[in-house]
């Protein structure tokens, strides 16, 4: 019996040991339309992880159970948060927003963080952790910075502008103590007042926020996963330490 009871607790700390880490990747699955999120699944797999797609949740018990089933969250790009959610009203036409995805992303993110899972946030994902966690947004980078242009024509393998980090953010320190790093840009909105306990951690070369930390939250307002997915690794540790470890 003893012998059993020895060769059961082997297995399972050997499955243990052996089992990847599962990281959820939020999504909008919209009729007629893809919604499927290709280059971050490519990435969290180079990472070592196993991504799967969360479709958009409704309320905080559905979130919370599907985040007990992932070891990390990754909160991805997509459209404007409704400036309502910030106390602000919308600027102009440029803002444009999606109710239920607002919905569904601050439920995921509130939940994730309350459950102390490790969040990676890209682009919008940026924008809702600070959302959600009581920060402000720009709503309008060209009309807020006049001269300033954050939306690139090229492919998102291509860097088109730079991000300054400051020095011994956790950012740096995961891309080998970088101080400059560049960046694609595909985002026309940005953090503009952290949240409590959040810390912007790079900036673009015309001040708009690119980086930002907390308790077991990254978050970057360019593409990490638009190089990997290009075969370009240098990002691959936000994904590999970042986001899943
Ligand atoms: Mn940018």
């Amino acid at each position: 019996m003893k012998t059993i009871l020895k060769l059961l607790l082997a297995a399972a700390v050997l499955s243990a040991s052996c089992r990847l880490p599962v990281v959820g990747i939020s999504s909008e699955v919209t009729p007629g339309k893809d919604g499927a999120k290709l280059t971050y699944v490519t990435a969290v797999r180079k990472a070592g992880g196993v991504p799967v797609i969360l479709p958009r949740v409704g309320n905080e018990k559905e979130a919370r159970q599907l985040l007990r089933r992932v070891d990390a969250l990754i909160m991805t790009g997509g459209p404007d948060f409704d400036p309502a959610l910030y106390g602000e009203e919308i600027l102009n036409e440029s803002v444009g927003i999606n109710a239920s995805r607002d919905t569904s992303d601050l439920l995921l993110i509130r939940e994730a963080v309350k459950m102390g899972k490790p969040v990676l946030g890209i682009c919008r994902g940026m924008q809702g952790i600070n959302v959600a966690l009581g920060g402000t947004l720009y709503q309008d980078i060209p009309t807020q910075f006049p001269g300033s242009n954050h939306r690139q024509t090229v492919p998102a393998s291509k860097a088109t502008h730079r991000v300054i980090l400051e020095k011994g953010s956790r950012l740096s320190a995961l891309l080998g103590g970088a101080d400059t790093i560049r960046v694609n840009s595909f985002h026309h909105q940005a953090v503009k007042d952290p949240a409590p306990g959040l810390k912007i951690t790079g900036w673009s070369e015309d001040g708009i926020p690119e980086a930002l930390e907390g308790k077991k939250i990254l978050a970057v307002q360019f593409h990490p996963e638009g190089f990997i997915f290009d075969g370009q690794d240098f990002f691959l540790p936000v994904f590999k330490k970042g986001a899943i470890r």
